[in-house]
């Protein structure tokens, strides 16, 4: 056992099963442990590295930021806050505004909170129900587990706050929505739930009825969010307008930050809702930098290439390998393989692991990827052959 696990288990809570492995270093999907041994990196800190390990673009403009100040409290003016804010909503194409809090959790709340306000605002009876879906993620509050449709997650912290309503199915929504109902709450693709992506018209024919019916659409993109799906956002890709979009994974580049965007500008007053650290000059110049960059990118057609030949290459392993694996599931860079059982997917990870390349599971039999959107032609070859070598010692 390592030094560091050795002080982990002596001081901190054992809420993870962590992998015995630290990394002290890295570039771009790059990654060097404590041995010096090398990896390539295929999860990005769980589609949080979006622009790379050690990015020089966004660390030089933290450092000069950081140089001058990091936090003032938002009782006062934060100018790169407001950059943030205006790319994001330039990017996203939508008329919205943004609150900044840290964490995809807590933008979520915020999320739940604008929801809550209307419901109860906007209407003859309060309406305070949320509709999600079963196997969606949506953080690990006691608001957003609740939030969350896993029942294996809903032990031991209750009594949990009302009113949230799990649907099986996109199609169970509708008879689901009764006069309570304030919004529905989903992720285009399930991530944490098995990389599923919700489909299209479906999607469409859901944000239509609810329309339809004044109850709100709430997309959590904490995890398609920032260009992983392809474009800025996944609402984009399914071409939806949501009234409430969340963020945080990809945005800070591996700096704390949350985002709720809403096309209820007016919905919330001074006083309703608030952060202590969201979007203070550390995480909103980090946020800025990563969204100049990825917008960049992803115009000069390099984010589709990369895409295309990663998925090229995992498609290359799924028909090699049908005798593991089942299907290929998941949009842009944001991929899975099903595994045909659980104990052959843990094996596939510490294999992958041993020969130098970092994978990640999702839901119960996904293996799952989420690369730098950065990566290179030369990382994505080295990542496969490692890929390839762990699944030939199974
Ligand atoms: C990761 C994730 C969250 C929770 O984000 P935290 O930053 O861990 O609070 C919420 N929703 C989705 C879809 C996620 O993938």
């Amino acid at each position: 056992m390592s030094n560091t696990q050795e002080l982990d288990n002596k001081y901190v809570l054992p809420t993870y099963a962590r992998v015995d492995v630290e990394f002290v270093s890295g570039d771009n999907a790059r990654l060097v442990d404590s041995d010096e041994k090398k990896y390539i990196d295929f999860t990005s800190g769980i589609g949080v590295v979006s622009v790379g390990h050690a990015n020089k673009k966004v660390n030089s403009a933290i450092c000069e930021q950081i140089s001058n100040i990091t936090h003032t409290s938002n009782l006062y003016n934060i100018a790169p806050q407001v950059k943030a804010a205006q790319k994001i909503v330039e990017q996203s194409g939508y008329d919205m505004k943004c609150f900044f809090g840290n964490s995809g959790a807590e933008a979520n709340e915020g999320a739940i909170k604008i929801a809550r306000k209307f419901g109860e605002i906007d209407g003859e009876v309060k309406r305070y129900k949320i509709i999600t879906l079963q196997h969606s993620f949506h953080g690990r509050t006691i608001t957003t587990v609740k939030a969350t449709g896993q029942e294996s997650m809903h032990n031991y912290f209750g009594p949990f706050p009302d009113g949230f309503v799990y649907a099986d199915t996109m199609s169970d929504i509708e008879g689901l929505v009764d006069d309570h109902t304030c919004a529905v709450m989903i992720e285009l693709v399930q991530g944490e739930g098995g990389v599923q992506p919700q489909d299209k018209g479906e999607v469409q024919a859901l944000a239509k009825m609810l329309a339809s019916k004044n109850v709100l659409l709430i997309v959590d993109e904490v995890q398609t969010g920032v260009y992983r799906t392809g474009k800025f956002l996944a609402s984009q890709v399914y071409e939806i307008q949501p009234d409430i979009i969340t963020l945080a994974k990809g945005l800070g580049g591996g700096v704390p930050i949350g985002v709720v965007m809403t096309s209820l500008k007016d919905i919330l007053s001074a006083g309703d809702h608030g952060s202590t650290f969201g979007g203070n000059y550390l995480s909103a110049t980090a946020a800025c930098a990563v969204l100049d960059l990825l917008k960049e990118y992803a115009k000069s057609g390099e984010l589709e290439k990369m895409t295309t030949y990663f998925n090229q290459k995992l498609e290359e392993i799924y028909s090699t390998n049908r005798n593991l694996f089942t299907s290929k599931v998941g949009i842009g860079m944001m991929c899975g393989l099903r595994v045909n059982n659980a104990d052959t997917l843990s094996k596939i990870i510490a294999n992958a692991k041993d020969e130098g390349v970092m994978v990640l599971k999702a839901g119960k039999n996904t293996l799952r990827f989420l690369p730098p959107l950065t990566i290179t032609k030369e990382e994505i070859d080295e990542g496969f052959k490692s890929l390839n070598r762990a699944l030939a010692t199974l």
